[in-house]
């Protein structure tokens, strides 16, 4: 009720730069490859064995997938889950669902087979894309079977994804409305369980146009601009980011499956040798999607001084907060590169505000400084809580009215749950978050849901979780318990039991055992309270 009152008073926030026109006719891959005879040549994903697939072969291997797709009963609407790491299958599937007017749901392969149980049946997947070394984690039951491909050799009852691919047919037709639904990764939003996150072709398009479209668009990705891809691709700020940004571009992505340092250090200086058609050409990193804990790791490690960075023109740092003394140290170390922060979320697909979006000097926002918003975005502060909005940018939870209602209010409003404010230059500052959600290294943690794996545990009575600082994750979960009388249960036995149901970056840290759970008097847990126990 407050916010409608504080509504009629507040400043609405809009980017310096006019609004761009919105393309919202065409789905989401016509407006991707849209210049594909141009770029049809050009390589457009550089694995880390060095092989080179042009804009051509994606759209290529792609399509077949689709085919396959098809031929295995997928129909505009259905759902496919893709359970893998960054790999070239992952691309593929994700435009293949798209061509057919189906959905990607992405989840993290490192998921313990509760959490992938979760998504599968709430997402109602009909096909799920994964490694072979993952199948024993996807559980059938009756009223959820799925077809599993395995990229690799397919264990029994499993299809192989090269199978598939080769599949003879037609892709079809389909009628596409830019209201459709492409993609459901799941996010925790402001409060309770991770929950899928509708985003249409109109919504993602939108953000990818907000982002690099126009004379001086807010991302300035150049067509030769090599970017790394080291964040994982099931979540949505490396999807949509490098991978939908660098597409619609004309860019080349460099793939990385997992983060290893050195690894990554080397991949920046060399490149690599390309083996496809633009022989012996260098693959020098010039754009880093990053989140704080790599620009840390960046700004820090002594490593870094082995390796020529030189080609690193920007790096973008979004998905949780950047310390002032990491960007001090790394504009320090790597002087030539302009270091940005970007604020995005899953709900508003993802970007509200990002860096570079102010066409003055690129290098002169304040540290802490989250930028401007993006084009074509409103943004409010209201009160305590920080609520913006994306009016192009439709979205909601998965069969959930109740969350979709409590997370975008009447007017249309999507509400982020981050506090912070804005300056006199218009710059965004995110000072603290009044959701629940807790961001290990950018990774969602959602409370509620390690709260009821808690909970259902015989010698606990209650519980509650809140994040705790933590200098090199930024956050790290946290428990609060209450035994059931007389239990003498262990810290251990809980962590461990935690341990074994959740991945690994959602164990529990600490366990504080407590008398009772501060809670008010309608219930809710009083986290605020708990933070302080913490901090004292
Ligand atoms: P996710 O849906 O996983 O992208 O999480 C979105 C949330 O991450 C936001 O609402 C913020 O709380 C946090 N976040 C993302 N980017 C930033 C940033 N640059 N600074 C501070 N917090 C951020």
């Amino acid at each position: 009720t407050n916010f409608n009152q504080t509504y009629q008073t507040t400043h609405i926030f809009k980017s310096k730069l006019p609004d761009i026109p919105i393309i919202n006719t065409i789905p989401l891959h016509t407006y991707s490859f849209q210049k594909l005879p141009q770029v049809f040549h050009r390589p457009c994903l550089i694995t880390g064995d060095g092989k080179t697939y042009t804009y051509g072969d994606i759209h290529r291997a792609s399509r077949s997938f689709a085919v396959g797709l098809f031929n295995l009963g997928i129909r505009k609407g259905d759902v496919i889950m893709i359970l893998l790491p960054n790999s070239p299958e992952f691309v593929f599937s994700f435009w293949a669902a798209s061509m057919l007017g189906a959905v990607s749901t992405t989840a993290n392969p490192s998921y313990t087979s509760v959490e992938i149980t979760k998504q599968l049946k709430a997402s109602k997947a009909k096909i799920v894309i994964t490694r072979s070394m993952h199948v024993h984690k996807l559980k059938q039951e009756e009223e959820n079977t799925f077809i599993v491909i395995t990229v690799d050799n397919p264990p029994e009852n499993c299809m192989s994804y090269s199978v598939v691919s080769s599949m003879e047919g037609k892709l079809p037709e389909v009628d596409i409305d830019p209201d459709d639904m492409v993609a459901l990764p799941f996010s925790s939003g402001t409060t309770g369980l991770p929950k899928g996150v509708v985003l249409t072709h109109r919504s993602l398009i939108t953000n990818v146009a907000q982002q690099v479209e126009g004379e001086n668009p807010n991302l300035h990705l150049k067509e030769e601009d090599v970017v790394l891809c080291v964040l994982p691709l099931f979540h949505i700020y490396a999807l949509h980011s490098v991978m939908l940004c660098s597409t619609r571009v004309g860019c080349r992505v460099l793939l990385m499956e997992k983060f290893e340092m050195r690894v990554m250090l080397e991949l920046v200086e060399n490149g690599q040798y390309s083996v496809g058609i633009i022989l012996t050409e260098k693959h020098r990193v010039s754009v880093l999607m990053a989140v704080p804990a790599l620009v840390a790791a960046l700004s820090k490690n002594p490593a870094v001084e082995e390796y020529d960075l030189r080609s690193m023109r920007m790096v973008m740092s979004g998905g949780a907060p950047l310390a002032e003394d990491i960007e001090e140290a790394f504009h320090s170390r790597l002087p030539q590169a302009i270091l940005r922060q970007a604020l995005g979320m899953t709900e508003s697909g993802p970007v509200i505000s990002m860096s570079l979006s102010f066409a003055k000097n690129p290098m002169t926002t304040k540290l802490r400084s989250c930028d401007t918003v993006i084009r074509n975005v409103e943004l409010k502060i209201i009160d305590l809580l920080t609520g913006s909005s994306l009016p192009y940018n439709t979205s909601g939870y998965l069969n959930d009215e109740r969350a979709t209602a409590e997370a975008i209010d009447e007017e249309g409003w999507l509400h982020t749950g981050d506090i912070g404010y804005v300056d006199d230059d218009d710059e965004i500052f995110i000072v603290d978050r009044l959701k629940e959600l807790i961001k290990f290294k950018g990774f969602q943690v959602a409370p509620a849901e390690l709260e009821g794996i808690l909970m259902s545990h015989p010698s606990i009575e209650d519980a509650a979780v809140v994040p705790q600082k933590d200098d090199v994750a930024g956050e790290v979960p946290v428990a609060f318990v209450v035994r059931s009388s007389n239990d003498p249960i262990t810290e251990d036995a809980i962590k461990d039991f935690i341990a074994k149901q959740v991945v690994f970056y959602k164990k529990l840290h600490r366990v504080i055992f407590i008398d009772v759970i501060p809670k008010s008097s309608i219930g809710k847990i009083l986290r605020k309270e708990l933070k302080a126990i913490l901090s004292n």
